[in-house]
């Protein structure tokens, strides 16, 4: 028997903007290194043959064609910024592949605040080829998914909220400024930790690379991806000044941990 594992794909690394900054020729917007190049921010993570996206990026349709992705199974939103939300609408095609409705979870404000964005998604008399198939379900703590238990995270985005998800030994956890006293508890005994660290300078909704890397440092996580990142880093140039066990997430970097259970 082969041993289960928990599959991450970065799909964008990237901050709102994404890099390149439209109009900026600083040397990270102008690099030919594709580690320099970065989507808005997103994971894909699959197990046990299921395909559950974190976010749907602005970036969505482009990533999902870069990485090959064909199906997905189920949707997890962290916040409803534009950035993480934006891509929505692609979601279209797997509906219309399959006619099954797609199981997205949220905070309940989350989903409030997708519903008043893209109202034509859940207008029922709306004919379902031009609007994704969504079934939206709150989530208030850890749940079941294809036979694994995810466990969100709250955290704190400067004067807002997000979620993070844990699966097995595996937390992605953006975009966030700040980890709540009990949220702690829920990070212990990771082996991988995908976390917000926008820039060097501090930022009023973002952990700064220091802060993430300290966040890592207490939490004791072997390895550690850095990601939501400004044009501020140059991935070759920055990544020796990173203390072992972190290193800079890139666009299509896949990780791997051994799932429980398997
Ligand atoms: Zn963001
Ligand atoms: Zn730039
Ligand atoms: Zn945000």
């Amino acid at each position: 028997m082969t041993e289960a594992v928990l599959k991450l794909t970065i799909l964008g690394s990237g901050t709102s903007t994404g890099v390149p900054v439209l109009g900026c020729h600083c040397a990270v917007c102008s690099s030919t290194d594709p580690r320099n190049n970065r989507t808005r921010c997103s994971a894909l993570i699959e197990w046990s043959d299921h395909k559950v996206l974190i976010d749907t990026a602005t970036d969505f349709r482009h990533q999902a064609l870069r990485q090959g992705i064909e199906q997905v199974d189920s949707v997890l939103y962290t916040h409803a910024h534009a950035d993480h939300v934006h891509g929505i609408d692609d979601l279209r095609t797997f509906t219309l592949t399959t006619g099954q409705a797609i199981p997205v979870f949220a905070a309940r404000s989350v989903l409030d605040r997708v519903q008043g964005l893209f109202s034509y998604i859940f207008c029922e008399t709306d004919a379902p080829g031009y609007r994704p198939r969504l079934q939206l379900n709150p989530v208030d703590g850890p749940f079941g998914l294809f036979g694994q238990q995810v466990t969100p995270i709250p955290l704190v985005h400067g004067f807002g909220e997000s979620l993070g998800y844990r699966v097995g030994s595996l937390a992605y956890v953006v975009d966030c400024s700040a980890i709540p006293e009990s949220s702690w508890k829920l990070l212990q005994g990771l082996e991988v930790l995908v976390i917000d660290a926008l820039r060097f300078r501090e930022h009023q909704a973002h952990f700064s690379i220091s802060e993430a890397i300290e966040v890592a440092g207490q939490l004791q996580v072997p390895r550690t991806l850095l990601t939501h990142l400004t044009h501020d880093i140059d991935h070759p140039r920055h990544s020796s000044d990173l203390p072992e066990g972190a290193e800079f997430a890139y666009d299509g970097q896949v990780v791997t941990v051994p799932l429980p259970g398997g």
